[in-house]
């Protein structure tokens, strides 16, 4: 598939004037060649991209183009391809059921509406267990926090609501709702299994659409590694507005544990009166998917060695339940437009003629909506042989009003922060860190899988001033269009405004290959410890 537009605006975008002085790039050309990548990507004929799909394959095969047009060399071990294999579960709705038992009484919880199995390869097709509820279930050793203290779990199903005490820092709240922290802990905890309420303060998927996303197939690595990712027997979602009857007889009730939300406290912990038991059909199958891998060498002899890892994730969620008759969940801005701000980048870069000093790993991995897979497998085996000294992770371009603020999560962890500050100021855009510290994306993309190895990381994005008319308009695009087919190439963007953060994050990611000295984590940052 070729791409829309002719190159030679972009040219005259990118050339100086004829007097010989720098013009001012011509930021709506480029922010237009920056839509026509989202255009293709998120096309009806790329299916929603989904991991292990023909659109997929279709979506990689543009990326390789463009990579090659910017001159990247191939740096996978298949070309630019790096393949990998993944187990799959299927779950099957008719052959499943949830029920909460009393003594004789047994309520049929209804799927789909009430509640949700998510499956994996560790599910048990029946199960039948005592509950205790565990407040936030967290256990964090730095805080002598411990939601877990004193209870007896073995061979019950820990129900918990997500989030943590308001005056946890974030990057400890986010690590430890980690699934493979969680897991770690509760089954350590002898859990067999979890039943998570989602925070009803925190803005997130509206129920239906989380639902319906239970429904796409689980996928996980099949080459998990040391350290991987295992899932406990047992994971089922439960609708706040449904779980108090969880709650039924405890001689407490979910209201009562919710009214402790947003304080420092911990919320309270005590037995169910309810067994939860259930059935789960599921159907197991494999897949193989692939990220796409290019790279600019470096030109310093020695700190070629080094590689910084730009990356986006290329996967979305493929095709699903329809919403106002469209069944693809076309991805645009998630993340379509983070691709496209790589390819970007590196064109940009290449067009320049920059030479940095180490080299850039150009990185489009799949199997992010899968809990950031193409991610993990390639932080585990990268394709590189020297060490990844950053990552700069691009996951969501809202270019939908112009650049005057950025959020960049993990800003305050490394030296990365002080770097993308550095050039902020310059610019005058303002940085600001998570606005919903709750939601933990510091731990939600593909950067994750880097800190999780030392590798300092920055996960920018395009912000807005708090409580502004622009901080509405992101709260609506959640709302509507996060993980909807309405996150489509239809909506309204103001490209100019990607082209004005692409800018940044290319002197971004030149600052970091060409300073002497390589990243590194901030002593008193809780990722520290992850340094090698
Ligand atoms: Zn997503």
């Amino acid at each position: 598939m070729s791409r829309r537009g002719s190159i030679l605006p972009l040219i005259a975008a990118v050339l100086s004037s004829g007097n010989g002085a720098p013009t001012e790039p011509d930021w709506d050309t480029l922010g237009r060649s920056w839509w026509s990548h989202v255009q293709v990507l998120a096309d009806d004929g790329m299916e929603g991209r989904e991991t292990g799909s023909p659109g997929y394959a279709r979506a990689a095969d543009y990326v390789v183009q463009q990579f090659r047009a910017a001159g990247l060399q191939p740096a996978g071990v298949d070309g630019y391809f790096q393949p990998m294999d993944f187990l799959v579960t299927q779950l099957d709705p008719v052959r499943s059921s949830l029920e909460l038992v009393r003594g004789q009484v047994v309520r049929p919880v209804a799927l789909g509406d009430e509640v949700c199995h998510m499956v994996s390869s560790a599910s048990v097709e029946q199960f039948d267990a005592a509950a205790e509820f565990v407040g936030y279930g967290l256990k964090v050793p730095d805080l002598h926090y411990d939601d877990l203290a004193g209870i007896d779990l073995r061979g019950k199903i820990a129900v918990l609501v997500s989030g943590g005490p308001s005056d946890m820092p974030s990057p400890l709240k986010a690590h430890f709702q980690s699934p493979q922290v969680r897991c770690d802990t509760l089954r350590e905890a002898g859990a067999i299994g979890a039943v998570r309420i989602p925070n009803p303060t925190i803005p997130e998927l509206p129920w239906p659409r989380l639902a319906s996303g239970l429904l796409m197939p689980r996928m996980e690595l099949r080459d998990v590694g040391p350290g991987g990712y295992h899932p406990l027997p047992v994971t089922v979602i439960f609708n706040p507005e449904s779980a108090e009857m969880l709650f039924e007889d405890s001689g407490h009730s979910l209201k009562e544990v919710l009214a402790g939300l947003g304080t420092t406290r911990p919320l309270p912990r005590f037995p169910l009166a309810v067994r939860i038991r259930g059935r789960v059909g599921f159907s197991r199958g494999t897949a193989r998917c692939h990220n796409v891998v290019g790279l600019l060498p470096g030109s310093d002899p020695k700190l070629r060695n080094e590689y910084v890892v730009v990356s986006a994730h290329l996967d979305h969620l493929g095709i699903g339940t329809p919403v106002n008759g469209d069944p693809v969940y076309h991805g645009a801005i998630d993340n379509a437009s983070g691709v496209a701000s790589i390819l970007e980048i590196a064109r940009a870069i290449h067009d320049s003629r920059s030479t940095p000093r180490r080299s850039i790993v150009f990185l489009a991995v799949t199997g992010e909506e899968k809990f950031l897979l193409g991610s993990e497998y390639f932080a585990a085996h990268p394709t590189v042989p020297g060490p990844l000294v950053a990552n700069i992770n691009i996951d969501g371009v809202w270019s939908m009003f112009p650049l005057r603020a950025l959020e960049v999560l993990g800003v305050e962890e490394s030296t990365l922060g002080d770097d993308i500050r550095a050039l902020a100021a310059e610019t005058g855009v303002e940085i600001h860190t998570a606005y919903e510290p709750d939601r933990v994306l510091f731990i939600r993309s593909d950067q994750y899988n880097f800190i999780k190895r030392g590798v300092p990381a920055l996960f920018p994005g395009i912000g807005y001033t708090r409580g502004s008319p622009e901080e509405k308009l992101a709260h609506e695009w959640t709302r509507v269009r996060y993980h909807s087919p309405a996150d489509d190439a239809k909506q309204p963007v103001e490209p100019s405004a990607a082209a004005r953060f692409n800018d940044l994050q290319r002197k971004l990611i030149l600052k970091i290959a060409d300073s002497p000295e390589r990243p590194r984590w901030k002593p008193e940052s809780f990722f520290n410890r992850f340094a090698r």
